[in-house]
């Protein structure tokens, strides 16, 4: 069911999800239908499901830089960040009791050290800087010698700002603390390759680069003392029972390869994109980029989070969903939620975070789209204004 007043649509929340390519659907589909046996089985049906399995995993440890038995898979970023962060913690009790993470990591990592701090963690939570930045100085600072794991996401969901990782993860090692960083949204636009950042873990999830949903992986560099977070089965060596889903591996390492392999020419073009819609948005009285400025290199080339003075993200949402342009707000990726975005609350305060609405772009969006979509913006941001009894005039806020 169709629930807009348009005909045209344009998808502007790829950091949300991408669609599938149809590539990927085609290296999926043998797993769906004729190479359907179990891994783990020993007879002739699990060795060719088990062929395809070992191929993937081998593509992808090529592609990260690391060897394929430290590549475990999961149902997706989340399940990994939720692995990397109580894995390790419970692995490592005897090494202390201190996590240092980003206060704008993505919900996956927040949750998963409220849940540890109720277990005895003592997790501390780093200011970003005001482009939503870790900077090495924070980390130094907070570091003790029982530290167990730094855990510094690479880019931001909702603003795209990247976190200089290497650095960090050259911080952390100094003080014996192992890293962690969730990559999910900087796979094709960021390097990370873990031989050039020389992290220990890192989760990436395979539907933010036009793969399936519900297929990740944790890399796990070996050596790195880790527990199971699901227990009930010999897979991945021990480390995350369930049967494998062949046909999502399949798929994952497929859209991996296509995303890294295409990388520079994507980035060219959305960040083309990206930018000219955030140039010709900026021109809305009282409209603010929130992250880094266009013209810094520590951002990806496809977020674009605005604030509107004077409207409310959600109610801006709705309404450019109804005019046919979809984007999201607050803490997007469970869109829905009404909160304010606590990415942009520790970043610029909360005034900026109740208006703050997030534009991702992807390889699909044309220059139609970018369009379509500014002119939507202009005219929802000034119908909400006038609607809210708040007739903007730039003169009348500067004075208040
Ligand atoms: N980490 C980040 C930075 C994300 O943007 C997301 C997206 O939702 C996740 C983790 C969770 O990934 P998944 O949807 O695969 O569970």
């Amino acid at each position: 069911m169709r629930l807009i007043l348009n005909d045209k649509r344009v998808y502007l929340d790829n950091a949300a999800t991408t669609p599938l390519d149809s590539e990927v659907l085609q290296a999926m589909l043998p797993y769906m239908t004729d190479v359907f046996g179990n891994p783990s089985s020993p007879h002739s049906f699990g060795a060719e499901a088990v062929a395809g399995v070992v191929a993937a995993r081998e593509r992808i440890a090529e592609l990260t830089g690391c060897s394929a038995n430290e590549i475990v898979f999961t149902s997706g970023g989340t399940e990994a960040d939720n692995f990397a962060i109580r894995g390790v913690f419970e692995a490592n009790r005897n090494v202390g009791k201190r996590m240092i993470v980003g206060a704008t990591e993505h919900a996956a990592v927040l949750s998963a050290c409220k849940a540890l701090e109720r277990t005895g963690a003592e997790v501390i939570y780093l200011t970003p800087e005001t482009d939503g930045s870790i900077s090495p100085s924070t980390l130094e600072s907070a570091l003790s010698d029982d530290t167990v794991l730094v855990s510094i996401m690479t880019a931001n969901n909702e603003v795209g700002t990247i976190s200089p990782i290497k650095e960090l993860c050259n911080i952390a090692h100094a003080r014996g603390a192992l890293f962690h960083t969730d990559a999910v949204q900087a796979v094709g636009s960021v390097d990370i390759n873990v031989s050039h950042t020389n992290v220990d873990l890192m989760s990436v999830s395979a539907h933010k680069f036009y793969g399936p949903k519900g297929v990740g992986f944790l890399y796990v560099k070996k050596g790195t003392r880790i527990s199971p977070l699901i227990l009930g089965g010999h897979q991945e060596r021990g480390l995350r029972g369930g049967t494998t889903p062949t046909f999502l591996i399949a798929g994952l390492a497929e859209a991996y390869a296509r995303a890294l392999s295409t990388a520079e020419s994507d980035v060219k073009r959305v960040s083309e994109l990206c930018g000219d819609f955030v140039e010709r948005v900026l021109k809305i009285d009282g409209a603010t980029l929130n992250g880094a400025p266009l013209s810094a290199k520590n951002r990806t080339p496809y977020h674009a989070n605005i604030s509107f003075d004077g409207v409310r993200a959600d109610a801006l949402v709705m309404k450019l969903d109804l005019m046919g342009v979809a984007a999201a707000a607050g803490a997007a990726c469970s869109s829905g939620s009404a909160e304010v975005s606590h990415v942009i609350k520790a970043m610029a305060g909360e005034d900026r975070a109740r208006g703050a609405v997030r534009f991702s772009f992807g390889k699909y969006n044309t220059k139609g789209d970018v369009d379509f979509a500014v002119k939507a913006v202009k005219s929802a941001v000034e119908e909400l204004r006038t609607a809210q009894g708040l007739l903007y005039l730039k003169s009348e806020i500067t004075r208040a």
